[in-house]
């Protein structure tokens, strides 16, 4: 197979997602599989993202011909997306966990999930809560046609270009595991927010960069073409701000012990990610960027202070060491 071509690709430079600054700090030069690829932190609003980066164009060659390829040399495994039965089931479980953990937020009606895959996490919602009217946005064709065959309705596309003539404002949007994929997610909110009733909710389920990198020991280790953008709890709180949402429910793993990430995972929510719901506002709270933040994010990944984190909490090589400390 036909190799891509990172290397030749014209980089192109972006302007902060969140509060549209030009002022940044360099904080890796590397990624995951030894590409020269550039993360930098806004040194305004600490949010972390790959620039310059490929268009849009080279964006879309990637995911239709190579993401696949790439994505499984990373992993060393033929990643589970090839399986859509495994998926779905998965999948399933998580929308029956979102509705534990998150339950109070989910109100009856129309229910859209951007990046809905074969529609597992609508399906598992709806076996406990049958009022929701489910609605899927996935631009992979095998994977929407699954869904379609499960029943649940969805569109193939992306949710920037497909045309919906809804009857109704949405109650609930869901994004999960794709916010960090997309080349610009403050649009998605946006479309969010016009999507929703009043008081409708946004749920986003996205990987802590923070924790991603001290659990690897090493920053380059989390940087991958494709996570475009690399969140923290606090940058994801802020886009939702700056869109027009009030966080109203957080719920963060890193820091959580193995029994309470093991009962997590019981009950089909992944691990090492942020999971925040949102309430839809009529207009957007007041941005309040602080100095502090990006001091306190630079500061927990400096690359010596990410090593330590990761010997005394997470390498299994120097578990001996936690145990001798009681820690
Ligand atoms: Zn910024």
């Amino acid at each position: 197979m036909e190799e891509f071509k990172y290397k030749e690709k014209k980089l192109e430079s972006i302007k902060c997602n969140i509060c549209d600054g030009v002022d940044f700090e360099t904080i890796e030069n590397k990624s995951v599989n030894n590409l020269d690829v550039q993360t930098v932190i806004c040194k305004k609003c600490s949010l972390i993202f790959i620039n310059p980066r490929m268009s849009a164009k080279d964006y879309d060659e990637y995911y239709m011909r190579f993401y696949r390829k790439d994505r499984s040399e990373i992993k060393q495994k033929i990643i589970e997306k090839n399986n859509l039965e495994k998926n779905f089931e998965n999948a399933r479980r998580f929308g029956k966990g979102i509705i534990s953990y998150m339950g109070e937020f989910v109100k009856d009606g129309l229910t859209i999930d951007v990046g809905s895959s074969t529609g597992g996490i609508l399906y598992g919602m709806r076996e406990c809560r049958p009022n929701l009217k489910l609605l899927g946005i996935e631009p992979s064709t095998d994977e929407s046609n699954y869904a379609n065959k499960k029943g649940v309705e969805t569109v193939r596309g992306l949710f920037e270009d497909v045309k919906l003539d809804l009857k109704e404002k949405a109650t609930n949007i869901l994004c999960v595991q794709s916010l960090n994929h997309l080349l610009d997610p403050k649009k998605f909110l946006l479309w969010a927010h016009d999507t929703l009733q009043d008081d409708g909710h946004v749920f986003l389920a996205v990987k802590n960069w923070r924790h991603q990198v001290r659990r690897a020991g090493s920053l380059h280790l989390g940087v991958q073409i494709d996570h475009v953008y690399m969140f923290t709890p606090e940058t994801l709180k802020l886009l939702c701000e700056v869109a027009g949402f009030q966080v109203v429910y957080m719920d963060v793993d890193e820091g959580k012990n193995r029994e309470d990430i093991k009962i997590q995972k019981n009950n089909g929510l992944n691990t090492h990610h942020v999971r925040i719901v949102a309430k839809r506002l009529n207009s957007s709270l007041k941005s309040d960027f602080k100095k502090s933040l990006y001091l306190k994010t630079r500061m927990e990944l400096f690359p010596l202070f990410v090593k330590f984190v990761y010997i005394f909490k997470y390498s299994h090589r120097f578990a001996f060491l936690r145990k001798m400390l009681h820690i």
